[in-house]
C-alpha cells in the first residue's frame, strides 16, 4: 500500500502543472525531483558587484550530464551567411562541422522555467497538423480548440500578459494587461514598422500588475539569470506553490529516479530512486514522467520501459534560431525592460513563408544575448584598453539592439535520444546522447530569418551590426521537443492524446517530450502546462 495516489517524476513546467492540477482534485501527490530548490530571494545574485560575470547561479547537482552523437558535416558552398560571426573574433566556430555547444537547462524545482524568458504562448492551430496540411511531422491528437480552456487555466494560475487584439482566437481575456515596450524597443519596433511587419505586445509570464501576491516587475531586464521578485512566473512560484497549498502535494529535492520497473500487467509498479542515503523504492498506483525531452526518453529506454514499436527517444526536435546585434547611433537604454516584449508573427503560419513549409516569428534578443551589463560590451562590442576603450564604452553602452527570430524544426531520422554506449553518471546509467541534423529545409527557413533580422535592423538605423549567432553551425538549445510523441496509434506515438502510455496503463508522460510538432517559433512551456492540465483532468 502506498501513502501515495501518484508519483511525479520531475518538477519542470509539465510535472508542476501535474501536481497542482492533480492535488487540487484530491489525489496525494510525491514530486521526485533531481535538483535542488532555489530561494528567488537569496539565490539569484543580481544585487552583488559580480552578478554580470555569474549568469544564472548554477548549484551543485542543478545541471545534468549529457553526450553528443556525430557532428553534421557545414554546407558552406550554400550556407556560408548563415555561420556564426563576430566583428573581433570573426567565424565562432572556425571548423567544417556543426559544433555541439549545449542543450541550456536547469535541474531543479522549476526546471528550465527558472531561467527561462517568460514568453507564454499558444501553439497556432494550424503548426498541430502539419502532417494532414504539408505532408511533414505529426499530427496532434487534438485540436488547438480541445487545447484552448486548458491554456485559459493555465494562464489565469500563471497570471499572464498580454494583449487580447492578438492573434489567437481566446475564449477568455488575458489575466493582466500587456506590458509597455520600452524606449529601445520603440526604436526596434520603428525598423518593422518601415517593412510592414506587425508587432504586438508579446504574452509574457511576467506580471505588468501585482498578481497573486506576487510584486509587477520593475523591467530589469535580467529573467534569464533568476527572477528574485518572483513576478516572472516560472513553475516553482506558480503551479509548485499553488499544489504545495493543497496540502497534498510533497516535494523530496536532490533525488535521481533510475529506474522504473514495471509487473506483468503492463504496469508501472515502482520507482528506484538515489538521493544521499543510498537507494531506494517508492511506489503508487500511477506514474507522471515529466522529466524533459532529453530525460524523460533516458529514464525510458536506461530502464527498458519503452514502446512496442522504437519510438521512444525518435522525433527530436531543437531549437531553430538566428540572432543578430546590432549598434544604434543614439544612445537606447536597450539594457533595461522585458528580454522579449514585443513579437511579430507575421510569418508564424506553416504556410507564410513564401516557398519554405514552417512558420517562424521574431522578437527583440537584447537581454538574452546577455546584453545588460557593461561586461559583455567589453568583450564583443568594443576591443582595446585605455582611455580610448573607456570612451568607446561610453559612447556605445546600452545603444545594441538584436533580434532574433524563432522557428519551425522539422522532425529528420537523424534526429534522435538515444543512450551513450560508453558514458554513465555516478549510478552507472547511461548518459543521454543527442543526435541532431539540419535539413535543407531548415536551412531555408533559417536563411529567411537571417535576411529579415538584417533587414530590421538596418531599417529601424542600427545599421553596425557586429554580431551574428544560429544553430546552423551550433546546437545550442533552449527549446527541446518530441521523443516521446503524442498520436493516435501505438506504432508511430509513444502516448494518446490524454498523455497516457499506449504500452503502459499507469504511465503518462507530461513534458516536451509529448510535441508532435514544434510551432512556428512558439515558446513551449504554456503548451506544457495546458496539456498536463489537461491530462489531470483525465486521470
Ligand atoms: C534560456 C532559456 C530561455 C527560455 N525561454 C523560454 C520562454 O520564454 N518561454 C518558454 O515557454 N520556454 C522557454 N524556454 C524553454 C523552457 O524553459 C522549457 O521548454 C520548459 O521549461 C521545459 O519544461 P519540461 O517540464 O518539459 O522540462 P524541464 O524544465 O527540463 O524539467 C524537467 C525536470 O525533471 C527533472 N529530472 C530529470 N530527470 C530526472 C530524474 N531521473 N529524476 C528526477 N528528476 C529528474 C529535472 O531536474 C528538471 O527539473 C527557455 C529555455 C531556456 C534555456
Ligand atoms: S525583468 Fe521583471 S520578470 Fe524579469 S527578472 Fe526583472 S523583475 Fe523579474
Amino acid at each position: 500500500m502506498s501513502d501515495y495516489d501518484v508519483i511525479i517524476i520531475g518538477a519542470g513546467m509539465g510535472g508542476a502543472a501535474s501536481a497542482y492540477a492533480l492535488s487540487k482534485r484530491g489525489l496525494k501527490v510525491l514530486i521526485l525531483e533531481a535538483g535542488p530548490t532555489y530561494n528567488p530571494a537569496t539565490d539569484y545574485h543580481l544585487n552583488q558587484p559580480d552578478w554580470e560575470k555569474k549568469r544564472f547561479p548554477f548549484k551543485p547537482n542543478s545541471q545534468g550530464k549529457y553526450t553528443f552523437g556525430t557532428e553534421q558535416v557545414l554546407d558552406d558552398t550554400k550556407w556560408s551567411k548563415l555561420r556564426s560571426w563576430n566583428h573581433q573574433l570573426g567565424l565562432i566556430n572556425i571548423t567544417s562541422k556543426r559544433k555541439f555547444a549545449a542543450y541550456h537547462h536547469v535541474r531543479g524545482v522549476g526546471g528550465s522555467t527558472l531561467h527561462f524568458t517568460g514568453e507564454a504562448h499558444r501553439l497556432h492551430p494550424e503548426a498541430m497538423q502539419m502532417y494532414t496540411h504539408f505532408g511533414v511531422a505529426a499530427d496532434w491528437p487534438l485540436t488547438y480548440a480541445e487545447l484552448e480552456p486548458y491554456y485559459v487555466q493555465a494562464e489565469n494560475l500563471i497570471g499572464v500578459a498580454g494583449d487580447n487584439s492578438g492573434v489567437r482566437q481566446r475564449s477568455a481575456p488575458f489575466p493582466l494587461p500587456p506590458h509597455a515596450p520600452s524606449y529601445a524597443e520603440q526604436i526596434l519596433a520603428k525598423g518593422f514598422n518601415k517593412l510592414n511587419l506587425s508587432w504586438t505586445p508579446n504574452s509574457l509570464a511576467v506580471l505588468s500588475k501585482p498578481y497573486a501576491n506576487r510584486p509587477a516587475c520593475n523591467y530589469c531586464a535580467a529573467c534569464n539569470l533568476g527572477c528574485p521578485r518572483s513576478d516572472k512566473g516560472s513553475a516553482d512560484v506558480t503551479f509548485i506553490h499553488a499544489a504545495l497549498q493543497t496540502g497534498r502535494c510533497e516535494i523530496k529535492t536532490g533525488v535521481q529516479v533510475l529506474r522504473l520497473e514495471t509487473d506483468k500487467n503492463a504496469k508501472i509498479s515502482s520507482v528506484i530512486i538515489a538521493d544521499n542515503k543510498g537507494q531506494h523504492k517508492f511506489n503508487a498506483p500511477l506514474y507522471v514522467l515529466a522529466a524533459g525531452a532529453i530525460e524523460t526518453p533516458r529514464l525510458l529506454l536506461a530502464s527498458e520501459v519503452g514502446d512496442d514499436s522504437g519510438q521512444v527517444g525518435r522525433n527530436f526536435m531543437e531549437t531553430l534560431f538566428h540572432t543578430s546585434l546590432a549598434l544604434h547611433p543614439e544612445p537606447l537604454g536597450s539594457h533595461r525592460g522585458l528580454p522579449s516584449g514585443f513579437i511579430c508573427w507575421d510569418y508564424n503560419a506553416p504556410d507564410a513563408i513564401p516557398n519554405i513549409i514552417g512558420g517562424c516569428r521574431f522578437s527583440p534578443a537584447v537581454a538574452e544575448a546577455g546584453f545588460i551589463g557593461a561586461g559583455q560590451y567589453a568583450t564583443r562590442v568594443i576591443s582595446g584598453w585605455g582611455r580610448k576603450h573607456k570612451q568607446a564604452m561610453r559612447q556605445s553602452c546600452a545603444n545594441v539592439l538584436g533580434i532574433t527570430g524563432i522557428g519551425e524544426f522539422l522532425p529528420n531520422k537523424d534526429t534522435y535520444i538515444d543512450l551513450d554506449t560508453k558514458q554513465t553518471d555516478e549510478h552507472g546509467i547511461p548518459l543521454a546522447r543527442i543526435h541532431s541534423q539540419l535539413t535543407e529545409l531548415d536551412k531555408q527557413r533559417l536563411s529567411f530569418i537571417a535576411n529579415t533580422n538584417t533587414a530590421i535592423l538596418h531599417a529601424s538605423g542600427a545599421e553596425k551590426t557586429f554580431e551574428r549567432y544560429s544553430n546552423y553551425d551550433f546546437f545550442n538549445t533552449t527549446h527541446v521537443f518530441g521523443t516521446c510523441r503524442m498520436g493516435i496509434k501505438a506504432d508511430n506515438s509513444v502516448v494518446n492524446a490524454n498523455l497516457r502510455s499506449h504500452r503502459w496503463q499507469n504511465l503518462y508522460i507530461a513534458d516536451a517530450s509529448v510535441f508532435p510538432s514544434s510551432g512556428g517559433g512558439e515558446s513551449p512551456s504554456l503548451t506544457i502546462a495546458a496539456l498536463a492540465l489537461r491530462m489531470a483532468e483525465f486521470i
